[in-house]
């Protein structure tokens, strides 16, 4: 993405500061392309993390200093990090603020958005300029069916940006990032953390929500979810299902419209018929693959490239030239 010619200060929700996610330097990587470049956090970010920070660009750092009451894991709870980023606006004047496309970051920018009487948009798809400088959003609406473009006309733009917008580029040279403390009040109530349990993640996969490259497989595996694995294995893949994959006990997580909408570079979906509910959620992916040995399939109709055969055969001799590939 080419550098931005405009004085605008972006800002950009680093959330947790203790692991610069993909999803993140995508952010600041738009940021560059925008304006100057500050982030803000409501931790201290790690040496890892301000190193990936200055080579993005990034001059610096706002951390929140909050009051005892909102510290501690109540941190992240949207009503707090809506006053930060509201807080960290106002101390910088920033003009843009960029938040990845987590529920919990979707919420507190709503929340700092109403706040700061700023226009928002959730799940922007790209985020450019129009010839008169202002923020321009593009994001697939009503289950993929449609592209819309929105053109944010308040002083303070807030947007949310679903992963895989862009490739993440580090800057032409890396900035001296200088992190300061800022204070930051929550009004109103003061939210508790009654209970947590953080979900533990039991394979090196990137998470669904996040993955450049998802791998689903439907009721066509017939259960075993053998051949969907070693494909994704072997692209980095994430794993995803059909909600009847998932209702048949063969997976945990389901992709479609009462599941998680993914938006990867690539989606194989493989033995997935293509229902609307689960089309809903996959839709806006970049690149459709389906695997299907039914060659009237309706996921057909969507698809980029559709290979009619059987998935036992298909995936593992794909997953076999990808190894090859890669080892070359
Ligand atoms: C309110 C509601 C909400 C829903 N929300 C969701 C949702 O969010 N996500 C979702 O996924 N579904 C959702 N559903 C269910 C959805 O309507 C479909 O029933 C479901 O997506 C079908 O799953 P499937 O494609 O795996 O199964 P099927 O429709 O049974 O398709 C299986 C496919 O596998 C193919 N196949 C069989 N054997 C092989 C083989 N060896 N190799 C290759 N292909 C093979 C078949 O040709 C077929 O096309 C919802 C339904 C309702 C009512």
């Amino acid at each position: 993405m080419a550098e931005a010619t405009r004085n605008r200060t972006v800002l950009v929700l680093l959330d947790p500061a203790t692991e610069v996610r993909s999803s993140v330097l995508e952010l600041l990587t738009i940021a560059r392309s925008l304006g100057r470049v500050e982030a803000v956090t409501l931790e201290a970010p790690t040496v890892e993390a301000l190193a990936q920070l200055s080579a993005f660009g990034v001059e610096t750092v706002h951390q929140a200093e909050l009051a005892p009451a909102t510290q501690g894991d109540a941190r992240h709870l949207a009503p707090v990090v809506a006053a930060t980023l509201a807080a960290a606006v106002r101390l910088t004047d920033a003009d843009v603020v960029l938040a990845p496309s987590s529920f919990a970051a979707k919420e507190a920018a709503a929340l700092a958005a109403r706040e700061l009487g700023a226009g928002v948009v959730i799940d922007a798809a790209s985020v450019t300029e129009d010839g008169d400088g202002r923020v321009v959003a593009g994001k697939r609406v009503f289950a993929g069916s449609w592209d819309t473009t929105s053109t944010v006309r308040t002083e303070v733009a807030v947007l949310t940006v679903r992963a895989n917008a862009v490739v993440p580029q580090p800057a032409d040279a890396a900035v001296a990032t200088e992190v300061e403390g800022f204070a930051v009040a929550v009004d109103g109530v003061v939210p508790t953390v009654v209970e947590r349990t953080p979900t533990v993640r039991d394979s090196d996969r990137p998470t669904l929500e996040e993955a450049a490259v998802v791998v689903a497989g439907g009721r066509g595996t017939g259960g075993d979810f053998g051949p969907v694995n070693e494909l994704a294995d072997a692209l980095g893949a994430a794993v995803g299902a059909s909600r009847d994959a998932v209702f048949e006990g063969w997976f945990d997580r389901y992709v479609g419209q009462t599941g998680v909408t993914v938006a990867p570079r690539l989606y194989i979906g493989a033995g997935i018929s293509g229902a609307p509910h689960h089309r809903g959620g996959m839709q806006a992916s970049q690149v459709v693959v389906a695997v299907n040995n039914d060659p009237e399939a309706p996921i057909f109709e969507i698809c980029d490239f559709a290979v009619v055969g059987d998935l036992t055969e298909v995936l593992p001799q794909a997953a076999a030239i990808i190894r090859a590939h890669k080892d070359q």
